[in-house]
């Protein structure tokens, strides 16, 4: 027994571990797969202003799946390349999910990359909690519950670690102040403090509205021999864009997936094979953009694969570091949050009742005012309450709190600050798709992320959100 105890030290020392942490009874197991999400052609590209169809595809879009389990608790963790997947999309996938595999629908996240190059996964309003499933949807929710049944069956005994790597050169917040009246006129026909994506180089650029989050969260699973079986990374970069016309693509989250599994000796045939993830972590307000020294323009898909390629480099250097251990407590919490939707002003109202009589024919030209127009007339009818999904899981000492929105940089940080969990990080579009949230602070400042129909909910929503998140969190601490 002695001889074991000192064994044991040996090993913990020489591992470099620090003082155990509460463990659950079970050594801790993994499994991962994908599954392939891409719709069919002619279905319509969103991501801009105006919806075109897919005539091809560069690279399939897929569902990333990760299920751990601490023989008490089964966690599931799905990365969707999708700009977004409205709410009743998850609701149907987790029914799916428990109906398969037994893991309760609060137990299993699902997120969307935001990829600028997918299909719609939202359905035909952006502003409702509930809405009847399309056929890509229901074939979204089905292939996101076969993932899961899949990554299960692949359930194998693991050792988990957390790491961080630092990514501040691809990273820029795009919302600018500029200087007094120099912001184009906007949609409303008023005159914004900030502007989105300014013009690169400008004289009237004052300073970026906000901070950026340079720092990449990874959560590793390995085989006790060695070999990885996932990687969960979530990075604060928008999107990086510049694909073909026309074509599908998962951008820099799926290329970074590409280059992290050949950079691991990873070969297409292998039964178990490495799953890496990629999650947006919180991005609102951040793209791949430096508006000081602007670059010059690049073939299709070549700066997202120099972004993807360099990522994960990173990560896999940061991964030489891991502390990885074979036991990991795991816990989730649930929630969903009552909230207003954006009450618009009689005069916005009148604006755009005037401007589009009939707000019932999509726009088939980026003519902003009149896609404003349309969006604030659904706004005015959406009905109260929005309801707001926040999620949190626990793996070991690691915490992963949730939005369904395009959460801004400094919320993320701000909850990395105030989590009690010693590893935090938040992914944003999990479980649905509520539109960009800025804190309140940036409701005054304007620019396209706070207009209303880019932005559909209450201006207090990011802080009460947040104060739901961080007490999930602390609920969660022993
Ligand atoms: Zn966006």
């Amino acid at each position: 027994m002695k001889s074991w105890i000192s064994a044991f030290l040996v090993m913990c020392l020489s591992a470099g571990l620090v003082a155990a942490e509460p463990t659950s009874s079970a050594p801790l197991r993994a499994g991962a797969a994908t599954s392939n999400i891409t719709p069919e052609l002619g279905a319509k590209i969103i991501g801009g202003f105006v919806p075109f169809p897919a005539t091809g595809v560069h690279d399939e879009l897929h569902a990333r799946c990760l299920v751990l389990d601490d023989g008490k608790t089964r966690l599931a963790l799905v990365v969707c390349d999708l700009l977004g997947l409205h709410r009743s999309v998850s609701i149907e996938a987790r029914r799916l999910i428990e109906e398969s595999t037994g893991i309760p629908p609060a137990q299993v996240m699902i997120s969307g990359t935001h990829t600028h190059s997918a299909t719609s996964a939202l359905g035909d309003s952006r502003y409702v909690s509930e809405q009847p499933l399309d056929a890509y949807q229901q074939f979204l929710a089905r292939r996101i519950a076969d993932g899961v049944r899949r990554a299960v069956n692949a359930l194998r005994p693991a050792q988990v670690g957390f790491v961080t790597a630092e990514a501040p050169e691809h990273v820029f917040n795009r919302r600018w102040v500029m200087k007094e009246g120099t912001a184009p006129v906007n949609p409303f026909g008023k005159v914004d403090k900030v502007k989105m994506n300014p013009p690169g180089g400008s004289p009237n650029l004052v300073e970026p509205a906000g901070p950026t989050d340079p720092t990449v969260s990874i959560l590793a699973l390995r085989e006790p021999e060695g070999r990885l079986i996932s990687v969960f990374a979530a990075y604060s970069l928008h999107y990086v864009g510049g694909v073909g016309n026309g074509e599908i693509s998962a951008d820099y989250y799926g290329m970074f997936c590409s280059a992290l599994a050949r950079l691991n000796g990873a070969k297409e045939d292998e039964s178990l094979p490495f799953v890496p993830i990629l999650a947006n972590g919180t991005s609102g307000d951040i793209n791949n953009v430096n508006f000081r020294t602007p670059r010059p323009s690049s073939p299709p898909y070549a700066q997202m694969r120099k972004v993807a390629e360099d990522v994960a480099g990173k990560v896999q250097a940061a991964l030489a570091g891991v502390e990885w251990k074979d036991r990991a407590d795991l816990q989730a919490r649930f929630r969903e949050l009552e909230l207003s939707w954006r009450v618009l002003s009689p005069e916005t109202l009148a604006w755009a009742k005037e401007k589009l009589p009939n707000a019932d024919v999509p726009s088939v030209k980026a003519d902003l005012p009149a896609i404003y127009a349309r969006r604030v007339q659904q706004l005015s009818e959406a009905k109260n309450p929005a309801r707001i999904p926040l999620q949190v899981f626990r793996i070991g000492d690691v915490c992963i709190g949730t939005f369904p929105c395009e959460t801004f940089a400094e919320t993320g940080l701000e909850f990395k600050k105030r989590s009690p969990l010693k590893h935090s990080f938040m992914v944003e579009l999990n479980h649905g798709y509520f539109g960009y949230l800025p804190t309140p602070r940036h409701f005054e400042l304007g620019g396209y992320e706070t207009w209303p129909g880019t932005n559909s909910l209450e201006p207090q929503a990011a802080v009460k959100m947040l104060d739901a998140l961080l007490e999930m969190a602390g609920d969660l601490k022993r």
